[in-house]
């Protein structure tokens, strides 16, 4: 019943500094040692550090790739996982162990805090200790242990930026976990990704650049699946079009995701092949493009495709 605790950075693990909260090692590591003596968790947890730690508004697809790599070089020995994480970029974590850990047959719990262990009336003991409680006994997949709230790890967005119940899941019909007859890990690569969001009157040419320069681009829509029928716009799909980059959309709103075709506004978007990502977050949708850029050409048609629950079916 042993666990491996990936302990990569963020507030949970941070010490005040006079630059503000900073990661230090040995904040985790206490924890996890009065947790043992205290008799609240189990004595085999084991403990590696992801170095150098960061707050996560540093991580890249590279940091995905070395959290899924060690995941899965220690899939046999251990009975679940727990990764801790900083709660900024957590959801973009959590949903591309989703992508890159195939048949993953153990439970991956993500989880973080909103006030380091270090401070007086941290949340971060709680889930700390919830997400171990419930490493080795959760059904397989990525999940995120928060406020006492166990969420679907690739449905999962930050929805508030101080309280301790900061994140909130869309219920998924398809559990957080990619099928497979034993353990394969899908690595990232440094794919250019671009996020882009509309606003009324707001200069699309701007998208053309990305257009140009990018692997893949990533629409934030307005509602179900509208655009301005914008030249800009227009311009910009002709040059993914002619470059041949996946275009996926997802909406901007943070419930109910995108019906593309309800509305003519939305034609510009189906006119030039534009991929509905449905009601996938815009951290799923963000991470699947990464996923998928990184695998063998013959092999993209996974963009299309559910893979580990992210949209309903
Ligand atoms: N900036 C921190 C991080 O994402 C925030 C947190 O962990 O809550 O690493």
């Amino acid at each position: 019943m042993s666990i491996l605790l990936i302990h990569t950075g963020g507030t949970i693990g941070m010490v005040q500094t006079p630059s503000g909260f900073s990661p230090q090692t040995g904040v985790v590591e206490q924890a996890i040692s009065d947790l043992k003596h205290s008799g609240a968790c189990p004595r085999d947890v084991d403990v590696h550090l992801l170095t150098p730690l960061i707050d996560s508004a540093n991580a890249t697809p590279a940091e995905w790739g070395r959290i899924a790599a060690l995941i899965a070089d220690h899939h046999a020995q251990y009975s679940g996982f727990v990764v801790t994480h900083g709660t900024d970029t957590l959801a973009y974590s959590a949903a591309a162990l989703g992508f890159a850990l195939q048949g993953l047959d153990k439970p991956v719990i993500v989880t973080g805090a909103m006030l380091p262990l270090s401070v007086k009336g941290s949340d971060g003991m709680r889930n700390l200790a919830d997400a171990i409680a419930a490493a080795p006994s959760a059904p397989a997949g990525i999940w995120v242990q928060f406020a006492g709230q166990r969420l679907h790890g690739v449905r999962t967005r930050k929805s508030h930026s101080t309280e301790f119940d900061a994140f909130r899941d869309t219920p998924g019909t398809a559990p957080p976990c990619q099928p497979g007859e034993t353990l394969r890990v899908h690595g990232f690569g440094s794919a250019k990704v671009a996020i882009l969001a509309m606003a009324p009157g707001m200069p699309t040419d701007l998208f053309q650049h990305a257009a140009r320069d990018c692997d893949a681009l990533l629409l934030r829509v307005y509602g179900s699946g509208t655009a301005p029928e914008s030249q800009g716009l227009a311009m910009a799909l002709q040059i993914a079009n002619r470059r041949d980059i996946p275009v996926l959309a997802v909406s901007q709103c943070a419930e109910g995701g995108m019906a593309l075709g309800t509305y003519a506004a939305g034609a510009i978007l189906r006119a030039h092949g534009v991929i509905d990502g449905r009601d996938m977050t815009v951290e799923a949708a963000y991470a699947k493009l990464h996923h998928v850029l990184a695998l063998p050409v013959s092999e993209r048609a996974r963009l299309t495709r559910p893979l580990c629950g992210e949209y309903s079916a």
